[in-house]
C-alpha cells in the first residue's frame, strides 16, 4: 500500500449506479497510469448505489490493493462524493474523473503536464460526444456562468481536473459546488488553467442529470458563488505588531 508520504497521484471517481462501467473503467485506468511511472490510488466513492457498484467494487480489490472504496449509505450528490473522496485522499495531486468512461484516462497525463506551472487544471470537452439538448443546455450554462460569475472558463462540468492537494485545505464545500471548483480555486489564490481533452459517448448506464435536476438548482448555486465573489474578504496590512 502506498504511504501518505510516496502516493503521488489520488485518482477520485464519485460512483453512482455505474456497475457495467467499472472493470472497463478499472482496465482502461491501470493501462494509462502504468505508463506514467507514479505511485497513484483509485478511490471510487459510490454515492448510494442500488446497482451492486459497492460488490462488484469490493470484489476488484481482491485483485487490486491500489481501489479503496468509499461507501455513502445514500445517494449524497457528487459533491459530496468529491468532499469525501478529498479528505481520504493520500496524493500530492488529486485527479477527477467520471465513472462512465466520457473522460478518457489517457489525456490524464496531458493534465499532468500543465501541473508543472499550474495548482488546478481543467479538462475542457471541445467535442462533446452527448445529445443534443445536453450539448445545447451545457452551452447556455457555460456562457450564462461565465457571465454573472465573470469567469472564463470554457467546461466547468467537465469532470477530468488535475488539483495539487493543498487547494482543498481552506475550502470548504457545499452541494452543487463541484461545478464551481475552477472559481473556488482562483478565489483562493490558486493558478488555473484549462486544456482540451476527449469526450467519449456514455456506453452503459444512464445520465444523472437532466434539465430538469440540474436547471434550477445550478441556477441558485451560481447565486451563491457571485455574491461569494463579490462579498470575499481582502485586506492589506500595513502593519502588525
Ligand atoms: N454521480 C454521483 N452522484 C450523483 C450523480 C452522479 O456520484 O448523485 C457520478 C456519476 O456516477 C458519474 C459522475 O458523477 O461518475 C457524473 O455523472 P453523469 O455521468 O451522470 O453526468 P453527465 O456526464 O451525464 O453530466
Ligand atoms: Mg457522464
Amino acid at each position: 500500500m502506498n504511504s501518505p508520504e510516496t502516493t503521488e497521484l489520488s485518482i477520485v471517481i464519485p460512483v453512482y449506479n455505474e456497475r457495467d462501467n467499472l472493470i472497463p473503467l478499472e482496465d482502461k485506468l491501470e493501462t494509462e497510469l502504468q505508463k506514467l511511472k507514479l505511485s497513484y490510488e483509485i478511490i471510487l466513492i459510490d454515492d448510494g448505489s442500488v446497482d451492486g457498484s459497492s460488490q462488484l467494487i469490493i470484489s476488484m480489490q481482491k485483485n487490486n490493493p491500489r481501489i479503496r472504496l468509499i461507501q455513502f449509505g445514500h445517494n449524497h450528490g457528487q459533491s459530496a462524493a468529491f468532499a469525501a473522496g478529498f479528505k481520504a485522499a493520500k496524493g500530492k495531486i488529486l485527479v477527477t474523473l467520471d465513472a462512465d468512461l466520457q473522460n478518457n484516462p489517457a489525456d490524464i497525463s496531458l493534465l499532468l503536464d500543465e501541473m508543472q506551472n499550474f495548482d488546478v487544471v481543467c479538462g475542457w470537452r471541445h467535442k462533446r460526444n452527448d445529445p443534443w439538448i445536453k450539448k445545447i443546455s451545457s452551452k447556455i450554462g457555460n456562457a450564462v456562468r461565465n457571465k454573472l460569475s465573470q469567469e472564463d472558463i470554457a467546461d466547468t462540468g467537465c469532470s477530468l481536473k488535475a488539483f495539487r492537494r493543498e487547494c482543498f485545505d481552506n475550502v470548504k464545500l457545499f452541494k452543487g459546488m463541484h461545478r464551481f471548483f475552477p472559481t473556488l480555486m482562483k478565489m483562493e489564490g490558486f493558478r488555473v488553467t484549462q486544456v482540451k481533452v476527449s469526450h467519449h459517448p456514455r456506453l452503459y448506464g444512464e445520465s444523472k442529470y437532466n434539465i430538469r435536476n440540474r436547471l434550477f438548482s445550478s441556477f441558485q448555486d451560481l447565486m451563491a458563488i457571485r455574491w461569494m465573489k463579490k462579498r470575499q474578504i481582502n485586506y492589506d496590512i500595513i502593519k502588525e505588531d
